[in-house]
């Protein structure tokens, strides 16, 4: 990855606006830029476009949204953004706080009123931190046909969208404008393509170990759960390009990703009144505070494994997700009638496992908070038969990054902008802060929808001033 001067380059065509990444954030940028006439060249390295989107459940946190509506759940941006700002102890930068909590719920029904993307809101579970029910999804609930229905919507849209073409080096100006990209396909040729303005849509650095190791060394050595390609260009370009980064050690992890399947197991079996045990059988943190920052706590334990417990109630709402039929399909998951069998199954010693279930059932009981500091309040005592997967902590994607302002901008140290360049989703800093705890559901894809709608229709602006600059 460089930056190179444009000093004297010659493009072999230009184009007035350029989206390097199509996940979420590229697709939904590319079709908003589109929406307000310009013409949109998405540069993707993938054969298809996949990315991190394509490996989510697709679930996006909406407020005061028709669906929600419709099913008498009151909410609004303010609301959610103190969810958010809750979550992440207030780290967040305010304005971009409001701009995409004020954003996402109208470029939802966007989506669906104008691009065929049929959301609902998912009513039955509440994820941990959000005050409501407000994560919306597509009908299988999984982050691949959010990915296909988009790329769709672009093709029909008469978005230009080259795949196998992996962008290697910017063309700047000594002032920081990007004057053009260097592309390179997989037979080795490269092509140079001028650009008007450049939107970075490549999300964060979670595939790239040196970089996971320097700013998130708990998790240096564990297990990448996101798409590999994301190898932190965007990070790299825009600090060439004097760009500011913030909260660059904030991010998603994940603490019950089936092992060794490699399957994510939803936070719904621990909301609903499941738990964690290590090898041990014995219950060690507080599961109900989020599966983000639980990714560390499990790998802390023996072997850096757990087992997550629930019974066919919870299945039955966790059902609903994809990767959970899967993880069911290829026998991740395992049923037992008694928790005697539970604990053969497992190989777990039974006399602690029986201890944790009956501690647990009395809890739920009782009332009050446990020694972890968990409540189990309102949750009913788990029923035979029980299910249990083995399951272990991973790095989902990181949520540092670019500082931008309310059009997402790429910012600088001093307070003022790059000339032409905008980040979107996992390539700009998120509302997440400098924490994996800070991490509230859906803020990945909040970032990705709702800046990539901002960046899109921004370009459209900022391309009529340009050319009274130019
Ligand atoms: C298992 C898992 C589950 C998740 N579940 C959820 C969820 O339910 N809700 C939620 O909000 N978030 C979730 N997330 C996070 C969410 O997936 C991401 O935050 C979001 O998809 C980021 O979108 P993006 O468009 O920025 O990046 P991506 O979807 O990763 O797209 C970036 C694209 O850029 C391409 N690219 C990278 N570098 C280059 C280059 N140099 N040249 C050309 N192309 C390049 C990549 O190939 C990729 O296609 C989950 C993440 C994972 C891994």
């Amino acid at each position: 990855m460089s930056i190179l001067s444009a000093h004297g380059i010659a493009f072999d065509l230009t184009v007035p606006v350029i989206i390097i990444g199509a996940g979420a954030a590229g697709l939904v940028a590319a079709l908003s830029a589109r929406e307000a006439g310009q013409d949109v060249l998405v540069l993707e390295r993938d054969a298809v476009p996949r990315g991190s989107t394509a490996l989510s459940a697709g679930l996006i946190p909406a407020p005061g949204t028709r669906w929600q509506r419709a099913a008498g759940i009151v909410d609004s941006p303010e609301s959610f953004a103190r969810d958010i700002a809750a979550k992440a102890s207030g780290e967040p930068d305010p304005l971009l706080l409001e701009t995409v909590t004020e954003a996402i719920g109208p470029t939802l029904e966007w989506l669906a009123d104008h691009h065929d993307l049929p959301f609902s809101v998912i009513e039955n579970f509440r994820y941990p931190g959000h005050s409501v029910c407000r994560m919306h999804g597509l009908p299988t609930r999984s982050g691949t046909e959010l990915v296909d229905r988009l790329r769709e919507a672009a093709d029909r849209a008469g978005v230009d969208l080259l795949c196998d073409a992996r962008v290697t080096s910017l063309f700047a100006e000594l002032d920081g404008r990007v004057a053009g990209i260097e592309v390179e396909r997989p037979d080795g040729t490269k092509e140079r393509i001028g650009c008007v303005m450049l939107i970075l849509a490549c999300n964060g650095y979670g595939g790239n170990k040196d970089l996971v190791q320097r700013h998130i060394p708990e998790l240096g050595n564990a297990l990448y759960f996101g798409h590999e390609g994301n190898q932190g260009d965007a990070l790299l370009w825009g600090q060439v390009l004097r760009g500011a980064t913030r909260h660059l050690s904030g991010h998603q992890g994940h603490g019950s990703v089936a092992h060794p399947h490699g399957i994510l197991i939803t936070w719904a079996t621990i909301t609903e009144g499941g738990f964690q045990v290590n090898l041990r059988g014995e219950r060690f943190s507080d599961e109900s505070h989020g599966y983000s920052e639980q990714a560390a706590v499990v790998l802390r334990q023996p072997e850096g494994l757990a087992w997550t417990i629930f019974d066919a109630r919870i299945a039955g709402i966790a059902r609903q997700f994809e990767d959970f039929r899967q993880a069911e399909a290829l026998g991740a998951i395992l049923t037992a009638e008694t928790v005697e069998d539970l604990a053969r199954q497992t190989n777990l010693p039974v006399d602690s496992l029986k201890v944790t279930f009956e501690d647990v059932d009395g809890l739920k009981l009782a009332g009050g908070l446990d020694h972890f500091g968990r409540n189990f309040a309102g949750a009913p005592p788990l029923q035979s038969p029980f299910h249990a997967v083995r399951v272990t902590g991973a790095l989902f994607h990181t949520q540092g990054g670019l500082v931008v302002d309310g059009n997402a901008r790429v910012m600088r140290e001093d307070g003022t902008a790059l000339p032409n360049l905008f980040a979107v989703g996992g390539a700009a800093c998120g509302v997440s802060g400098s924490k994996a705890e800070g991490y509230l559901s859906g803020n990945g894809l909040l970032s990705a929808v709702a800046l990539g709608r901002v960046a899109g229709l921004a370009t459209a602006r900022a391309g009529t001033m340009l050319d009274k600059i130019n």
